[in-house]
């Protein structure tokens, strides 16, 4: 297992590019919105890992609520594992809350699923697995 990502929650990716960009110095390899989150991503390379910073497309976006609650900052660490839907078995016999008993697409095409926080200790966890092409 790595860590995939980080994903950085803001309320406008052009503004938060102009620090881990700009600033710090990472390249933004890949935009993209994924429809059905309701989200922008934009993604930077830093070491194995990226940094992933979310921007909402709507009011009703998990995100937006998350700016509204908490302004912008960590949302989510996102795990890669090599079977996701083996993790999800194995974490539910474990009691883990799942947000997502089976995996959706998230970006670029990528089976993605959510573990609620109050099972991580108070972090909402993303388990990844890259399509093998
Ligand atoms: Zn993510």
């Amino acid at each position: 297992m790595k860590i995939n990502h980080l994903g950085i929650a803001t309320k406008s990716i052009s503004e938060a590019l102009k620090f881990w960009q700009d600033s710090l110095g990472l390249d933004n390899i890949h935009t993209e919105e994924v429809e059905e989150q309701k989200v922008r991503v934009a993604m930077l390379p830093i070491g194995e890992s990226r940094v992933e910073l979310l921007e909402p497309t709507s009011e009703d976006s998990p995100i937006s609520k998350f700016l509204e609650k908490r302004g912008g900052g960590i949302h989510h660490i996102a795990v890669e594992v090599e079977d996701i839907e083996a993790s999800l078995a194995k974490l539910k016999a474990e009691g883990a809350r799942l947000i997502d008993e089976t995996p959706r697409i998230g970006a670029e095409g990528c089976l993605i699923a959510f573990v609620h926080p109050t099972t991580t200790g108070g972090v909402l966890l993303e388990l990844t697995q890259k399509i093998k092409e």
